[in-house]
């Protein structure tokens, strides 16, 4: 063997055992709070035991902490992991991850093939990933108002029933609107039809800009749909359309990240509106995100004095009745 090889696994040794007895420590996260993460090591968690080596750690690339003695238990409805690494999600789940539904985004998707691409890759490639991390995975394919393909939508929308014999395909989605207009309106009402014509609850998604007015055109559309209103998600809605959301009977969507909402911000909406209808994800892995969003959403309703039952139900319960999945995904 080489001498170089040889010294290079005497390296990753020494270097191995520097990090299995280091702390990995998050001061500040909780504060006020029980200690949630104070210690940790490297591990892969997919099988759940210690790495044998630093090798096997770094191809893992996960993170190992002291579970939290009491942890709740999430499911964020809406996350892009295919933006995200195995160790932001293996964090995740050791903060209380369960389950996830990981949409179909505004990826790079311009043509036919692009957009199965993507899908297969959803379908496939993030569950059996999020499976291995040990998160509970469901998708949701749809065609995005911001990458909408100037030829083939039918083509596009044709593979979403081939692909939802898989079983994982729980909704369509995100769709929605992103500037407005005639042919994002089309292709919404198109997707809407095929929602119903697969039985299935949609990932309406509202734009940063021109909100107020956007959502409103995209409640007038829902509406017009023959779809019930408990099977639609109204995505990234804030304090200025919140209300017209829940007059409407929809479901209501808030993102907790910096590109949304923060954790207060939620915390905030939930006081005034109740929990009825509402699902807190962190609608990570597309842009800025915080992989920590949920728990930290749950720490600050739980210092406002929110009872555990709503916790429970704005961070979890909420998606597993939205999706029509059982709840028992939160204790497995
Ligand atoms: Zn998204």
């Amino acid at each position: 063997m080489p001498e170089t090889r040889v010294l290079g696994r005497q390296r990753n040794a020494k270097k191995s055992k520097r990090l299995a007895s280091q702390p990995i420590s998050r001061p500040g996260l909780f504060a006020g709070r029980t200690r949630i993460l104070t210690t940790g090591f490297r591990r892969s968690c997919s099988e759940g035991r210690p790495a044998r080596s630093w090798k096997e750690a770094s191809r893992a690339s996960v993170l190992l902490v002291s579970p939290p003695e009491t942890t709740p238990a999430y499911f964020d409805a809406h996350l892009h992991s295919d933006g995200l690494s195995n160790q932001d999600l293996c964090s995740m789940t050791v903060f209380g991850l369960k389950a996830a539904l990981v949409p179909a985004r505004d990826a790079v998707c311009d043509s036919v093939k692009d957009y199965l691409a993507h899908f297969q890759g959803l379908i496939q490639l993030q569950a059996k990933r999020l499976e291995k991390i040990g998160i509970r995975p469901y998708a949701a394919l749809g065609v995005h108002p911001a990458r909408i393909p100037w030829h083939g939508l039918e083509e596009i929308l044709a593979a979403v029933p081939r692909l939802a014999v898989a079983g994982r395909l729980v909704a369509i989605g995100e769709i929605g609107l992103e500037k407005g207009g005639a042919r994002e309106e089309q292709v919404l009402e198109r997707q809407l039809e095929l929602a119903q014509e697969l039985g299935l609850p949609v990932l309406a998604t509202t734009p940063e800009r021109d909100k107020l007015r956007l959502t409103r055109r995209l409640l007038a559309i829902l509406r017009s749909s023959n779809l019930a209103p408990e099977s639609a998600l109204v995505e990234h809605a804030n304090a200025q359309t919140i209300k017209t959301i829940r007059e409407c009977g929809y479901r209501i969507g808030l993102s907790v990240n910096p590109m949304h909402l923060t954790a207060a911000e939620a915390a905030a909406l939930v006081r005034t509106y109740g929990s009825d209808g509402l699902v807190v994800s962190s609608a990570s892995g597309d842009g800025a995100s915080d992989i920590l969003a949920l728990p930290h959403t749950a720490s600050v309703l739980e210092e406002q004095g929110l009872s555990p039952l709503i916790i429970r139900r704005v961070l979890g319960e909420n998606a597993c009745v939205f999706l029509r999945v059982g709840k028992d995904v939160l204790t497995r």
